[in-house]
């Protein structure tokens, strides 16, 4: 039975502790994800080494997945000093996951801005290879760059994008936002069909390892409008898409053994009822 790991994006709801009592609190409900969230960082990690260190012991303890979320200002497709400063914040947050034990740093890779797909793209696989370049020279091959399937459709970052530039840059991988894909695609990932389909392309593209034990994912509910995400929405919203318990079957079906992060306003409270969903369709045999 494949078993998926749940847990908030940011401080569990209700939680006023310290950041590296977090682990903790999450497998007193349960939970054993955790994406830590590095979005507001400039070029310095914001956090002490001693604290991310701390939060690394108490995540290995608590068996917490560790994850994080980087810079939302970051548009590796702007500007050349807009490429510049995304980079610096881009080592900042890979720097700082290193000392947490994050597996994976992950981000919204640019904006379109009047550009061609094409050249967007271009530009931001050249960004992309000067930090593996970096990452290279100090040790920190082993966190991935998760790319994540963007909301907007004015952002690079459909599934087609993220998928090609994870085989040509070392250490990028894909993040499926279920809800970014729905909302970009103006409502597509209906049917468990549609969610199939989606896994079919990551699979003939990154092999099937990648697609059964090693997918790291988004979810919430979105509400949308012509250029995509407007706002995200819990998980018992249910007139907004995409469902939950449709992925969940989909991902049971293919074998798929993911990371899922709830990105909804109630973070933790939803992500414990993700994980009771996902056992039922599971078969509640799993531990
Ligand atoms: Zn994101």
């Amino acid at each position: 039975m494949p078993i998926a790991r749940f847990g908030p994006a940011g401080k569990p709801i209700g939680f006023n502790g310290d950041i590296d009592e977090i682990p903790r609190y999450l497998y007193g409900e349960g939970l054993d994800a955790f994406e830590y969230q590095a979005v507001r960082w400039g070029s310095r990690p914001q956090i002490a080494m001693s604290k991310a260190k701390s939060l690394k012991e108490e995540s290995e303890k608590y068996n917490t997945k560790l994850s994080m979320h980087a810079s939302y200002f970051i548009n590796l497709s702007g500007r050349e000093d807009v490429v510049k400063d995304s980079i610096e914040r881009l080592k900042a947050a890979l720097t700082a996951a290193s000392w947490m034990g994050a597996y994976i740093v992950v981000f919204h890779p640019g904006y379109y801005g009047g550009r061609s797909h094409r050249d967007a793209l271009d530009l931001c696989r050249q960004a992309l290879k000067i930090i593996a370049d970096w990452m290279e020279m100090e040790n920190l091959s082993g966190i991935y760059l998760g790319l994540e399937t963007t909301g907007k459709r004015s952002q690079l970052g459909s599934i087609d994008e993220v998928l090609e530039l994870s085989i040509s840059v070392p250490y990028a991988r894909p993040v499926v936002d279920w809800a970014h894909l729905y909302a970009r695609e103006l409502g597509s990932i209906k049917d468990k069909d549609d969610i199939i389909a989606v896994l079919g392309k990551l699979e003939k593209v990154l092999g099937s390892d990648y697609v059964k034990k090693e997918m790291h994912c988004h979810y919430s509910r979105i509400e949308y409008g012509k250029s995509g995400e407007r706002e995200h929405h819990n998980l018992d919203e249910k007139s907004y898409g995409p469902d939950f318990d449709t992925i969940a079957e989909a991902l049971l079906e293919i074998g798929v053994n993911p990371t899922i992060i709830c990105e909804t306003p109630l973070l933790d409270i939803d992500a414990v009822k993700m994980k009771s969903i996902w056992r039922n369709l599971g078969g509640e045999t799993l531990v």
